[in-house]
């Protein structure tokens, strides 16, 4: 009982700061030529102006986990404008938080001034509106997340810097909030999202108390911009965790103010196997390096939900492919509201969206034509993703399969016969002034 309370008296005093611990290179593993030359030079060269600089955060972390870092981020405690001093190529930026981006051709590195824990600005609930106060490095590894999130690597020395035994969180592969974890939760709910997300993708376990309080806070996330919100969901989807990430995000009742739809896509027709199938290609094609397209994945993400309202506006009676626009406007407008989609991948996800239709037709010139489009191959691997779950027929797939590798005789032999009466009622049609409800949607593909 005793040992039981000392140990958790030594675990708060540890969460809260314990005190600077030098860890050497000996005992930690992680050796100078394992970084970059872009970010050794940034924290030598501070070093060299007379500034403090360590690698700090996600890199020192990822090292210590035997992974492949994914960018490198530099704390020092030099101010923005001395950072931007130091280096010709190099701009400051942020509002909410200042820093300095510092550039190396394609590479950009990220200095930060240590900050201090005061004085931020926040909005009624508790959320950090502006936080630019500097402080010492203590401070700084204070308002960072997590205890293996605030770890220091000083590149010179080839030490690591921890005052939250970080280092031992990663030995025991445990993920621990710094400080109070409803009072960092507060301000800034986008840490629980955080939480899930690195311990799937990191293979982390939560720690309890850091987990406890998310089921309850889950609501604050309403109060969280929706581009921020979008930042994160990238996060996830690119982490090559994605469904584990998802499952794990329903587990934790912090979907609802992040992807609401996920609960009636799980129940869906074919729903669960569909998000299951399109993420886990993406998490196979991240972990093989492989590009992905964004938009794709929020094709994926929203297709069973623009099916099912397209097959009530045609039930309705409204003509195919118009009904098709208007479930594509609809939920769009829905999820504007929590994921703002930017434009760029919105394009990419509704041409995706509105190819498939165009899919069913494979008579005459269309599917020449449906070949050149620059979107072909993204609507293509959608078709293929819809019949590997049983969508769509697999058939149609394998026939999109054929036609492409295909030469010009051969594609010419594919072709289907156009119906029998599509002509007639296509005329039909044109002469009665194409009544709404037509069902011929040989035109419009469904
Ligand atoms: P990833 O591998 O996804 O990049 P990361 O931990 O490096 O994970 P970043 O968003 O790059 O995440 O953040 C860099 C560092 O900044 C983190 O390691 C953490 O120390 C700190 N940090 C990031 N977001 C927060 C936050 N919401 N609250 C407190 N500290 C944060
Ligand atoms: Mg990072």
């Amino acid at each position: 009982m005793i040992r039981k309370l000392i140990g958790r008296v030594l675990k708060l005093k540890k969460r809260h700061g314990g005190g600077r611990v030098v860890i050497p290179a000996k005992r930690h593993g992680i050796s100078r030529s394992q970084l970059p030359s872009f970010a050794l030079k940034t924290t030598d060269r501070l070093q060299e102006a007379g500034f403090e600089a360590f690698i700090v955060g996600g890199a020192v972390r990822d090292l210590l986990l035997g992974k492949h870092p994914k960018d490198f981020d530099v704390a020092t405690n030099a101010t923005p404008e001395d950072v931007h001093k130091v280096f010709r190529r190099s701009r400051i930026i942020g509002r909410r938080f200042r820093l300095v981006h510092v550039l190396y051709g394609e590479e950009v590195v990220e200095v930060s001034t240590f900050r201090g824990s005061g004085e931020a600005l926040t909005d009624e609930s508790g959320r950090i509106i502006r936080d630019n106060t500097w402080g010492s490095q203590e401070d700084d590894a204070k308002r960072r997340d997590f205890t293996v999130n605030a770890l220091f690597y000083d590149p010179a020395r080839e030490e690591i810097i921890d005052y939250h035994g970080g280092v031992e969180d990663i030995e025991k592969k445990r993920l621990a909030m710094i400080g109070a974890p409803i009072t960092r939760y507060r301000e800034d709910p986008v840490r629980m999202l955080r939480a899930v997300r690195l311990a799937a993708k990191l293979g982390l376990a939560i720690e309890s108390e850091t987990r406890k309080p998310i089921r309850e806070l889950a609501k604050l996330l309403e109060n969280v911009p929706a581009a921020r919100l979008f930042d994160e969901m990238l996060k996830l989807l690119f982490s090559g965790q994605s469904w584990a990430c998802l499952m794990q995000l329903r587990d934790e009742g912090l979907h609802h103010g992040f992807f609401p739809l996920l609960d009636k896509m799980m129940k869906a027709p074919h729903g669960e196997a569909f998000l299951r199938t399109a993420l886990e290609n993406t998490d196979r094609r991240i972990r093989e390096d492989k590009p992905v397209s964004a938009g794709y994945v929020f094709a994926a993400l929203l297709w069973l939900e623009v099916l099912d309202n397209w097959d009530k506006r045609k039930a309705a009676g409204e003509k195919p492919m118009l009904a098709l626009f208007s479930a594509i406007d609809e939920v769009e407008a829905v999820q504007e509201e929590k994921l703002a989609i930017p434009r760029r991948y919105g394009t990419a996800m509704k041409e995706i969206w509105t190819l498939q239709p165009r899919f069913e037709q494979r008579s005459g010139i269309k599917p020449f034509r449906l070949l050149e489009h620059p979107r072909f191959r993204a609507g293509y691997d959608f078709l293929c993703l819809r019949a590997s779950v049983g969508e769509c027929e697999q058939e149609l797939a394998d026939w999109w399969t054929a036609f492409q590798d295909a030469d010009s005789q051969a594609r010419e032999a594919m072709l289907l016969r156009p119906q029998a009466g599509d002509a007639t009622k296509k005329r039909r049609r044109r002469r009665s002034g194409a009544k709404q409800g037509d069902a011929s949607a040989a035109d419009d593909g469904q």
